[in-house]
C-alpha cells in the first residue's frame, strides 16, 4: 500500500533518544512514501568510516569517544545532501540531525521541516527495548526478553534452533544510561525550537515494539493537508507585491498562487516582473503557481488565446513550480505550454471550473478521461510526460450532497496515483473545500485578505478546522 499523491508535504525530522524506534518508523513510513529520502547522519558517518574517506577518518576520532562530531562538519554534510535533486523531488526524513541547537538553527537556513516528529517513549520502555534485545544466532531473528519472546521458550520461531541469549556489547543498561543522558541535555532546547515553529508532533502512544501501519498512516495523513493561498497581482509595483508576499509567507502556506489576471495593465506582465515574483517568493518550503484565469473560467482577464499563450510562455520561463492551464484552452496553447513547461521543469495544473453547478460523479470522471484522451490522442502528449501534472476540477455546490462528488473524485483519482485537486466553491461547498485534502486532494485553497473565489475561508480558519477534525 502506498500513499496517494506524489508530492505531499514530506519534510520530516525524526527526533528521539536511542531506542525510540526511529529506524522502525522509517521502515514503515517507506512503505507509504517509497521514494522519500532517508538521511541518517550516523549512517553517513559509518559509511565514510568504512570507506576511510577524509570525512570518515575525521569523524571516527569523535564517534569512537562517544562524542558528537563538530557542528561545522555535520552541518556541511547535511547541507550537501539536502541540496541533491532526489530530496527536492521526494522530500526527506532526517534521522539523527539536528542534535544541537546550533544544528537546528543552521538547518532553518537550508530547509523548513513540515513535521518535527518527537518519539519519546518512557525511559522504562527504552531500557526494556534496548537492554532486552537479543537475536537468534543462526537466522538473526530479533527477540526481546521483555517484549517479544519466542512462542516456545528457548526455540526460535523462524528457524527452530535453540536460542541462546547473546546481546550486542553496547546494549547494556549502563551504556544506555550514558547515551540517554547526552540526549536529555541537548534535546530540550531543540524541542522548544520546533515547538515555536509549530511543527512539533509527538508520537503520543508509547508503542511497545513498533507502530502499526494504521498508526503510521495516521501520522502521514497530517503531512498532506496542503494549503494554497492565492495572491492577486494587481500592479507591477515591486514594493507593494513584496509586502503582499511577506504577509502571505507569515501564514506559511504550502503553495502560493499568483493570479496574474488581476493585473491593471497586461503590458506590466513582463518576463522580468514574472521572474521577480518567483525570486521574491521561492524557498524550499513554498511552491509557486502562476495562473492567468480567463473570464470564461471565473477570472478577470479577457484576452486572445495568442496573447494568453505569450504570457503563459513568459510565466513558465520565469521558473515557478506550476503553471495553470485551463482544460478549455485551444490545442495550440495546451501543446505549446506543455512542451515549454517540460523543457523548463515546470509542472502544469490542468484546470476546469464550473461556477453554476456540480456535475454527477460519472460526468466528472468523463471530464478527466476525455481530457486525457485529447492529450494523448489528439495532441500526442505522452501520458508519462504529464504523469505528475495535477488535474484541478472545481465545481459549485448547490446542495450538501454535491460536496461528496469532488471528495469521491479525489479518493478514486489519487488512489490511481494521479494528482488531483477537487472541491466545490460557494458557501455550501465549504465541507469539501476543507476535507478534500484528507481524501487525496493535492491541496486546497484558502485566502489571506482578498478572496479569489466564492466560499474561500481564511488559511487560519482552514488550519483550525484541520487541527480539530484531523488532529493536525
Ligand atoms: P547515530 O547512529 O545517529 O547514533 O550516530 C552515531 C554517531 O555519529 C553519534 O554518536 C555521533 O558521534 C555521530 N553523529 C551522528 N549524527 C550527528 C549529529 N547530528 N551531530 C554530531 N554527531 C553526530
Amino acid at each position: 500500500m502506498t500513499i496517494s499523491g506524489f508530492t505531499p508535504k514530506k519534510r520530516i525530522i525524526l527526533f528521539g533518544p536511542p531506542g525510540a524506534g526511529k529506524g522502525t518508523f522509517t521502515r514503515v513510513i517507506k512503505k507509504f512514501l517509497p521514494d522519500i529520502v532517508h538521511i541518517s547522519t550516523g549512517d553517513i558517518f559509518r559509511e565514510n568510516i568504512s570507506k576511510k574517506t577524509p570525512l570518515g577518518v575525521n569523524a571516527k576520532s569523535y564517534i569512537d569517544k562517544g562524542q558528537l562530531v563538530p557542528d561545522a562538519i555535520t552541518i556541511a554534510l547535511v547541507e550537501d545532501r539536502l541540496k541533491k535533486e532526489d530530496v527536492e523531488q521526494f522530500g526527506y526524513i532526517l534521522d539523527g540531525f539536528p542534535r544541537t541547537i546550533e544544528q537546528a538553527r543552521a538547518l532553518s537556513e537550508i530547509t523548513l521541516p513540515d513535521m518535527f516528529l518527537l518519539m519519546d517513549p518512557p525511559t522504562e520502555i527504552l531500557i526494556q527495548r534496548i537492554v532486552g534485545r537479543y537475536s537468534c544466532q543462526r537466522c538473526g531473528k530479533i527477540y526481546n526478553k521483555y517484549l517479544l519472546k519466542p512462542e516456545t521458550e528457548g526455540v526460535c520461531d523462524k528457524c527452530g534452533s535453540v536460542l541462546e541469549i547473546k546481546q550486542r556489547a553496547d546494549d547494556t543498561e549502563e551504556a544506555l544510561k550514558t547515551r540517554l543522558d547526552g540526549y536529555q541535555k541537548k534535546s530540550k532546547a531543540i524541542i522548544e525550537y520546533y515547538e515555536k515553529q509549530n511543527v512539533l508532533k509527538r508520537v503520543k502512544k508509547a508503542f511497545v515494539l513498533e507502530l502499526t501501519n494504521d498508526e503510521v498512516k495516521e501520522l502521514i495523513d497530517l503531512l498532506i493537508l496542503n494549503i494554497c493561498v492565492p495572491i492577486q497581482v494587481k500592479s507591477n509595483d515591486a514594493s507593494e507585491i513584496e509586502m503582499l508576499i511577506k504577509n502571505v509567507k507569515k501564514a506559511d502556506p504550502d503553495y502560493i498562487e499568483f493570479r496574474l489576471d488581476y493585473i491593471d495593465d497586461i503590458s506590466n506582465l513582463t518576463s522580468g516582473f514574472l521572474k521577480k515574483l518567483v525570486e521574491l517568493s521561492k524557498d524550499a518550503g513554498t511552491k509557486i503557481i502562476f495562473t492567468l484565469r480567463s473570464l470564461a473560467e471565473g477570472g478577470q482577464m479577457d484576452i486572445s488565446e495568442q496573447n494568453k499563450l505569450k504570457i503563459i510562455a513568459d510565466a513558465i520561463v520565469a521558473g515557478p513550480d506550476y503553471i495553470d492551464v485551463e482544460m478549455s484552452s485551444s490545442d495550440t496553447l495546451i501543446r505549446e505550454a506543455v512542451s515549454l513547461a517540460i523543457q523548463n521543469s515546470v509542472k502544469v495544473i490542468f484546470s476546469y471550473h464550473d461556477f453554476n453547478k456540480t456535475p454527477s460523479y460519472d460526468e466528472a470522471r468523463t471530464i478527466i478521461s476525455e481530457f486525457e484522451e485529447r492529450l494523448t490522442q489528439k495532441l500526442s502528449i505522452g501520458a508519462i510526460t504529464t504523469r505528475d501534472f495535477p488535474y484541478k476540477l472545481i465545481f459549485t455546490a448547490q446542495s450538501f450532497e454535491d460536496n461528496l462528488i469532488p471528495i469521491r473524485l479525489c479518493q478514486v483519482i489519487s488512489e490511481m496515483r494521479k494528482n488531483i485537486i477537487s472541491f466545490c466553491m460557494g458557501e455550501l461547498g465549504i465541507f469539501s473545500r476543507v476535507s478534500c485534502v484528507k481524501y487525496g486532494s493535492f491541496f486546497t485553497f484558502s485566502s489571506l485578505g482578498d478572496k479569489t473565489a466564492p466560499g474561500q475561508i481564511s488559511i487560519y480558519n482552514m488550519r483550525d478546522a484541520h487541527r480539530i477534525l484531523y488532529k493536525a
